[in-house]
C-alpha cells in the first residue's frame, strides 16, 4: 500500500503537520523568540487562540494561584469557576446555558448530539439531518469531520458518519432546500476561518435564521475562531442581528490552556440532562480558572479592547485594500477584525516564509489566501511594522516577477 503523499517516519511523532522550520521557545504579548534568541512578530496567535497575546498578565496570576490549589476534580463535583464562567457567559451573550469540554471539535460534537436529542425531544424523532456548508471547517473528529464539507478532508476515511447533507455556503437561493422534513438542524461559520476567510453575507444568514425559526430547527454558529473578541465583539453573531439557538466556542476561550465550549438557548439546552453527555476532563478548574480570566479581561474597561481592534482594522482593510491598483496579484481583501485574509492568484507559501525571514509569523488559509491573526492586544506600531514589512515584501515580489 503506498500513501497519497509521502510519510516522514523519522521522527517519533506522527506525520500530521507540515511544521514551520523553527523551535519557539519563549512568548509574551504579541512576540514569540525561538531556541536561537531571535525574536518574531506572532501574528499567528496560536492559529486564533491567543487572543489577548502570549501570557496575558491578569491570565497568568489567576492560572498561577490555581495551579497551587487544584487542578482537576471531574465534574462529579462542584467546580466554582465553571459556574462563574457560565453565569457571566449567559450575561454577556443570548444564550441560557453553558456545557464545558476541552476543545473545538468537541464542542461542536456536543452540538450535533444536542441537536439529535432535540428533535428526538420534540417529538420529531424523523428528524436526524444537520445541513452544513461548502468550504466548512469544523474539526478532525469522525462525526465533525462529517460535518466538514470539504471533499479533501474526507478522503481516506470512508464510510464517512452518515447525517449530514451540504448546501453551498451564501447561497440565497439554497435557503429553500434546507428543510426537507428531516433537517433538526443548521451549522454554519460566519467567517469560514480554514476555508479561506470568507464572510457569510448578511441577506444570507438572515433567510437561514427565518427558516430554522420558521421550522423548529436548530440554528448552531460554531465560534471557535470568530469568537472571543476576534471579529472586533465578543461573538461574531452579535453582528448579523441574529440570535442562534447554540454557539461553539473553543480557539480564544482559554488564552492557550485547551478548553472548549457549547452554549445553548434554555428550549435547546435542556435536551442534555445527566447522563446524555459530559466529557472527564471538560470544565475543569484549571481551564474554567483560565477561561474566566480570558473573559473578564476581555470585558475590562468597557471592552475598550474590542473598540481598538475595530478601530485598528478598519485602518488595517483600508490600507491593505489600497494596495491591489498597484499589486494585480493581490485579488480580493476580507474578514473583519483581526481575521484577516488576502488571496492572491497563486500560491501563499513563498510570501510566508519571506515575512518569516523577516521576523513576522502569518498562516494560510487554503493555498492562496494569506491569514493573518494579531493577538487583539497589538499595538498600533506592530500593526504598523507589520503593514511596511508586508508591503515591502509584496513589492519586492512584483519585481522579481517583471
Ligand atoms: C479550529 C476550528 C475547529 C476545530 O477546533 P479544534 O480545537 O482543533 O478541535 C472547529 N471549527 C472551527 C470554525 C475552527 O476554526
Amino acid at each position: 500500500m503506498t500513501n497519497l503523499t509521502q510519510t516522514d517516519t523519522s521522527s517519533a511523532v506522527m506525520d500530521t503537520y507540515k511544521r514551520f522550520p523553527l523551535t519557539l521557545t519563549k512568548g509574551k504579548a504579541s512576540f514569540v523568540w525561538d531556541d536561537q534568541g531571535q525574536k518574531y512578530l506572532d501574528y499567528t496567535s496560536g492559529i486564533a487562540t491567543l487572543n489577548l497575546g502570549h501570557i496575558p498578565d491578569q491570565v497568568h496570576a489567576k492560572v498561577t494561584e490555581q495551579l497551587s490549589q487544584l487542578w482537576h476534580c471531574s465534574n462529579l463535583f462542584e467546580i466554582p469557576a465553571q459556574q462563574a464562567l457560565a453565569e457571566k457567559l449567559k450575561e454577556v451573550s443570548c444564550f441560557d446555558q453553558a456545557f464545558f469540554c476541552n476543545s473545538g471539535a468537541e464542542a461542536n460534537e456536543a452540538a450535533i448530539k444536542l441537536a439529535k436529542k432535540y428533535a428526538k425531544d420534540q417529538g420529531n424523532s424523523e428528524r436526524v439531518e444537520i445541513v452544513s456548508f461548502s468550504g466548512s471547517f469544523h474539526g478532525r473528529t469522525g462525526t465533525t469531520m462529517a460535518a466538514t464539507a470539504q471533499e479533501k478532508i474526507h478522503q481516506g476515511f470512508s464510510p464517512i458518519t452518515p447525517g449530514f447533507r451540504y448546501l453551498p455556503y451564501n447561497d440565497l437561493t439554497s435557503v429553500p432546500k434546507i428543510n426537507n422534513g428531516k433537517t433538526t438542524a443548521v451549522v454554519l461559520e460566519l467567517i469560514q476561518g480554514e476555508g479561506g476567510v470568507r464572510p457569510a453575507k448578511l441577506d444570507w444568514v438572515k433567510a437561514i435564521a427565518n427558516e430554522c425559526r420558521e421550522n423548529d430547527m436548530l440554528l448552531i454558529i460554531d465560534e471557535v475562531q470568530t469568537g472571543m473578541g476576534r471579529t472586533g465583539t465578543l461573538f461574531a453573531y452579535e453582528q448579523y442581528g441574529i440570535e442562534p439557538d447554540i454557539i461553539t466556542l473553543a480557539k480564544g476561550l482559554g488564552s492557550g490552556f485547551p478548553v472548549g465550549s457549547m452554549l445553548a438557548k434554555e428550549h435547546a439546552a435542556k435536551s442534555f440532562q445527566p447522563g446524555t453527555h459530559g466529557s472527564t476532563f471538560g470544565g475543569n478548574p484549571l481551564a474554567m480558572t483560565a477561561a474566566l480570566a480570558t473573559l473578564e479581561t476581555m470585558l475590562d474597561n468597557n471592552c475598550d479592547l474590542f473598540k481598538n481592534v475595530k478601530n485598528n482594522s478598519t485602518r488595517i482593510f483600508s490600507e491593505l485594500s489600497s494596495w491591489k491598483k498597484d499589486l494585480p496579484n493581490m485579488i480580493d481583501v476580507r474578514g473583519q477584525g483581526y481575521l484577516i485574509g488576502i488571496q492572491f492568484d497563486g500560491e501563499v507559501t513563498g510570501i510566508i516564509t519571506s515575512l518569516r525571514e523577516h521576523h513576522v509569523l502569518a498562516l494560510v488559509a487554503g493555498p492562496d489566501v494569506l491569514r493573518i491573526l494579531p493577538p487583539l492586544t497589538t499595538s498600533k506600531k506592530e500593526i504598523d511594522q507589520f503593514l511596511t514589512i508586508l508591503h515591502d515584501i509584496l513589492k519586492a515580489q512584483l519585481e522579481e516577477g517583471s
